[in-house]
């Protein structure tokens, strides 16, 4: 793309209101508009990004048999009250309404209960489990904080993965392959290293939940690290005597800030009671189905990206996400810079190429706020040095790259 066309333009700085620093780089880079506190547009840089996370966790879902649809954010009363979770004191994040005939809605803030509701339609024998079904979903809540940017809105999109088992031995697999996806997703977008497997508390069903939380200053939980095992125990269990079976040395945690960037959860019979979900067993008896519900927020895991990659220029995106993998910047030498992008483009990569009338400097300072992983620069004095200066993101220097050699250096 040219980014002379491209209608967003990067700015010197955030609005004054914004806090977090995920919030004040995406909007000065363009990426992300502030309707409100909370709630946050995604602009056309912003949206690639996004597309790109949401694809690497939709292929990791695929993988573990999950199949995606789309469920409406706009509920009724009934479904909710069938587990009490309508209540306003039982929920304190409800965005409700009403019809103009007066019938009461509310806007979801998960899904758990319109996704039960629904399987009692195709649920009926063990053949037809098990199975696991998935969306990319607008959630609402209201939550009362909202200083965390794109990492806590209250409007927001979220991956939520259902899986609906006959066993508990049959669910136990189906988690454990979900826990495996979540690491494999983190990992590809760049945040594995950073992010640990976390024991929560586990609600009726189960002893823990687990988290997935990544260590960095913006997050608003605590943990602690046992750094040899690779895995943290959230600070609301960090006490109980449930420990022990973790065999974690207490003495070597380390207490840090994280913030929990997706979490999987065992529902027991929890909602299939709440609706009666049952299918007829081999031996024609009627058994509650198991479930398990597996959250993850794409726009969450862009902030903690954000929050963990950036430096004192700008975004730094990973490859896997960035919204191009190469900014190409001219100086002059117009043709043979058209020339390279064809070039470029023709070989599949994608290219953000500043062709703007604009001092060398104005541009630099640009392609490092955006971020993308890879700058080429033509200029002529990079063509008698013998080609283009390619440089990565996050090297201080580039080196001059003969020109058919360009595409090849950067896959
Ligand atoms: P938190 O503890 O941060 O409030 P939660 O435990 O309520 O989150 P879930 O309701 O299970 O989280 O949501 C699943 C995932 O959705 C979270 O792990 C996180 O990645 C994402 N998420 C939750 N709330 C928000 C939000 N307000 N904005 C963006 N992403 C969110
Ligand atoms: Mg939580």
């Amino acid at each position: 793309m040219k980014q002379s066309q491209l209608f967003t333009k990067t700015q010197k700085f955030a609005p004054k209101d914004e806090v977090s620093k995920n919030a004040q780089l995406l909007i000065r880079a363009g990426f992300v508009h502030k309707e409100m506190a909370g709630v946050y547009g995604f602009l056309p840089l912003g949206w690639r990004v996004m597309n790109n996370i949401m694809q690497i966790i939709r292929e990791e879902m695929n993988d573990i048999g999950g199949q995606e649809l789309k469920l409406t954010a706009l509920q009724s009363k009934e479904v909710w009250s069938k587990t009490n979770r309508w209540s306003d004191e039982i929920v304190d994040n409800w965005f409700k309404s009403e019809l103009k005939n007066g019938t009461k809605v509310g806007l979801a803030f998960t899904h758990e209960e319109a996704i039960t509701g629904l399987m009692k339609s195709f649920v009926a024998s063990y053949k037809d489990l098990p199975f696991s079904a998935y969306q990319f979903q607008t959630k609402f809540r209201n939550e009362s904080r909202a200083k965390s940017g794109i990492m806590r809105g209250r409007e927001f999109i979220m991956k939520d993965l259902y899986s609906f088992s006959r066993t508990q031995e049959e669910h136990d697999i189906f988690y454990g392959k979900a826990k495996d996806a979540y690491v494999r997703i983190f990992d590809r977008l760049g945040i594995g290293e950073e992010t640990y497997l976390t024991f929560a508390s586990g609600g009726t069903f189960s002893k823990y939940s687990h988290e997935f939380q990544t260590v960095c200053d913006a997050g608003e939980d605590i943990i602690y690290v046992d750094k040899e095992k690779g895995i943290a125990v959230n600070e609301e269990v960090y006490n109980d005597e449930v420990l022990a079976d973790l065999e974690l040395d207490k003495n070597n945690l380390v207490k840090e800030k994280a913030a929990e960037a997706g979490n999987i959860f065992s529902l027991g019979t929890k909602f299939s009671d709440a609706f009666d979900l049952t299918y007829r067993d081999e031996n024609e008896q009627e058994q509650k189905v198991i479930m398990g519900s597996y959250g993850l927020g794409p726009a969450r895991a862009m902030g903690i990206i954000t929050e963990l990659l950036a430096d004192e220029n700008g975004l730094v995106w990973p490859e896997n996400v960035a919204p191009f993998k190469v900014h190409l910047i001219n100086i002059g030498e117009d043709e043979k810079t058209e020339e390279i992008y064809s070039q470029l483009q023709d070989a599949g990569v994608e290219v953000l190429w500043d062709d703007r009338d604009m001092r060398p400097g104005a541009k630099f300072a640009d392609a490092d706020l955006i971020g993308c992983p890879y700058r080429v620069v033509v200029s002529s004095r990079s063509l008698e040095a013998g080609g283009v200066e390619l440089k990565k993101r996050t090297d201080k220097d580039g080196q001059i790259v003969n020109v058919d050699k360009l595409i090849e250096q950067i896959k």
